[in-house]
């Protein structure tokens, strides 16, 4: 990971940077960050130790939608390294989802009927700070030639299986020519019906949605889905609608979850102004999770009663389809578990 030199990216030439090169030069420390912010580097809360055991990682586009000067923005308090992150809370714990009993082949998750998850890339485009995989094995889990051998042969001999989710890390992390290799492999399973990627590339750099991709997407008979993250309306802007609007044209159904965090979107307000945003920029509202409880996140988390009280008022503010489904996943129940309807 090369740091970020943003005198060798200008605003007006960000949005024709290849993603490749965005994903390698990135924010990785704050004095750069905080410099770009206009921010003097006290200003930031930020902890050295806690970016030692989870990086400080941000892309420019996304930095780019921060607002200058402000300390407490909603984007940047995503990312930054908190001291608060060090302490230790009774029941956040590294693995929260219990992901290890469900690891049943290296890069295969498969914990809920019909669906199997594949952990395509351990690397992110940006490290969110309450990510409930920040401890996640990555290294234990890559995804080789004859690993994914051994996944084909898994999914195959599984005619129960409909859908296969890529995920991660980043699973668009990974190169066009890999994902249509991938995606064309598994095209051939007859009893395969859908391919869901959750990725949060179509936000954070938004570059990241090729015509390559767009054309391997459209191409396989899969039904095709997109689950965005985003967790508040100013992570939105005209370059993801752009690149939303060209997976809508590849017939790729796009999805947003966003995680409800404390001092993030914990408002009514901020809550209307996301989904609203989300759909306006061509992405149905689709979960609304509470926190995972992950060691070092424990500063975002709400209570399930308050995060209930705010979607009952937000039904109020919003039509049905930008209402998300709030949730929250237990570790061995075999669905999520909707905490409102
Ligand atoms: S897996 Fe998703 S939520 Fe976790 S750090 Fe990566 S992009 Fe962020």
């Amino acid at each position: 990971m090369k740091a970020i030199n943003t005198a060798n990216i200008s605003a007006a030439q960000q949005p024709q940077t290849s993603w490749q090169y965005l994903l390698s030069h990135c924010f990785t420390d704050p004095v750069s960050l905080a410099k770009f912010l206009q921010l003097e580097p006290e200003q930031l809360n930020f902890s050295a130790q806690a970016s030692g055991e989870f990086s400080l990682k941000v892309p420019l586009p996304y930095a780019m939608r921060m607002q200058k000067g402000d300390s407490r923005d909603p984007l940047l308090l995503q990312v930054l390294p908190d001291p608060r992150e060090l302490e230790h809370f009774p029941g956040f714990v590294t693995d929260p989802l219990a992901e290890a009993d469900a690891n049943h082949l290296s890069g295969l998750i498969h914990k809920y009927k019909n669906r199997v998850l594949l952990m395509l890339s351990g690397a992110c485009a940006i490290n969110c700070r309450y990510c409930f995989r920040r401890h996640f094995p990555y290294d234990d889990n890559k995804i080789g030639s004859q690993q994914w051998q051994k996944i084909l042969r898994y999914i195959e001999n599984d005619s129960s299986i409909e859908e296969v989710i890529f995920s991660g890390g980043d699973p668009l992390a990974t190169s066009d020519q890999r994902l249509d290799k991938l995606i064309t492999q598994l095209g051939q399973i007859k009893h395969l019906q859908r391919l869901r990627i959750h990725s949060r590339l179509p936000v954070v750099i938004p570059q990241r949605i090729t015509d390559q991709l767009c054309q391997t997407l459209q191409k396989t008979h899969l039904q095709t889905l997109l689950v965005i993250h985003a967790n508040h309306a100013n992570e939105f802007d005209l370059q993801v609608t752009e690149a939303l609007d060209k997976l809508k044209a590849a017939n790729v159904t796009v999805l947003n979850q966003a995680v409800l965090l404390k001092g993030i979107n914990d408002t009514v307000a901020s809550q209307k102004k996301l989904h609203t945003a989300s759909f306006a920029a061509g992405a149905l509202p689709y979960y609304l999770f509470v926190l995972d409880p992950v060691q070092g996140a424990a500063h975002f988390d709400i209570s399930d009663s308050q995060a209930q009280q705010l979607v009952a008022e937000l039904q109020r503010e919003l039509p049905g389809y930008l209402l998300p489904r709030l949730a929250r996943e237990i570790p061995g129940k075999p669905h999520k578990t909707l905490l409102a309807i």
